[in-house]
């Protein structure tokens, strides 16, 4: 099973991987930069052949990018809209430079336009900064449908990619956390929920999973992780989708070979769960 947590980059990816192990895990994903804001270190400070032997050491084979959340591609602003476009061809190289070749991204939000729109422009810039020459698949996350999100559904990232001309550098990212907020039954119903997912976008763009509880209901459109399982003696609070709906999912045909990472709660500043839900997850 290829299982992870997100881990920070601020010791350099060596510093992520050291992390990683501590987790036990088997995979990890990082932001090259904090997730806010598009201040970046150069890769070449990130000891990346250190963090590699140590990977192979452990048997990690690869890892997961996550692009900064102030990406918006679908905006109508000038300033925004620019940015994303020339940000997101950043963090590809980076992506690339550091070894990965998966790079999630929140598709984005409209705004004061509409859905049409906000795709369209998610396709331009989509379609700017792919490049068959980098070997980095972008892969657009499932959203929880906040606000003006678009991503909410299978069907929006299926127009999306419909729109993209190097498919082969598109993927999606399958947040369990995001998709039961935005209302597919994942809990009872994983196989049709999966069945609707490749009949609307195909299950060979399915390139990783984001595992998170959820601390709101089906439908809720809220986005706030749980830790896996979560009673509600946990200070996070309660997970809606429970263990073994999230052991079941891990543990399927839909998750073989495919990226698992963790972006559950930290209990506190110094104190996260990654390691125990590893295990767990594991079956161990
Ligand atoms: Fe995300
Ligand atoms: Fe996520
Ligand atoms: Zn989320």
């Amino acid at each position: 099973m290829k299982i992870g947590s997100h881990v920070s980059i601020s010791k350099g990816l060596l510093g992520a991987v050291k992390e990683s192990t501590e987790y036990g895990a088997s995979t990890f994903m990082v932001y090259t930069g904090a997730p806010q804001n598009t201040v970046r270190k150069p890769t070449d400070t990130f000891k990346i052949d250190e963090a590699h032997s140590l990977m192979a050491k452990n048997n990690i084979k690869d890892f997961v990018v996550h692009a900064p959340y102030i990406i918006n591609m679908a905006s109508y602003k000038d300033r925004i809209y620019t940015l994303a476009n020339e940000f997101l061809a950043v963090e590809i190289k980076r992506t690339f430079e550091i070894g990965a070749k998966h790079l999630v991204v929140h598709p984005g939000a409209f705004t004061d336009k509409d859905l049409d729109f906000g795709i369209d422009r998610i396709i331009n810039v989509l379609n700017n900064v792919l490049d068959n020459d980098m070997d980095v698949c972008v892969c657009l996350e499932t959203m929880a449908g906040k606000g003006t999100e678009v991503g909410r559904n299978f069907n929006e990232l299926a127009r999306i990619i419909d729109g993209v001309k190097f498919k082969d550098k598109i993927g999606v990212c399958f947040d369990t956390c995001h998709v039961f907020d935005s209302g597919y039954d994942i809990v009872n119903d994983l196989d049709g929920v999966m069945k609707q997912f490749d009949d609307i976008i195909g299950l060979h763009y399915l390139k990783v999973f984001h595992i998170n509880g959820s601390l709101n209901i089906l439908g809720s459109k809220k986005d706030r992780h749980a830790n896996i399982g979560a009673t509600s003696t946990n200070p996070k609070g309660f997970d809606n989708i429970g263990f073994d709906a999230i052991y079941n999912i891990v543990h399927s045909k839909y998750a073989t070979d495919k990226f698992l990472i963790l972006e559950t709660p930290w209990i506190s500043k110094t104190e996260n769960l990654y390691k125990q839900e590893i295990k767990l997850l594991r079956g161990e």
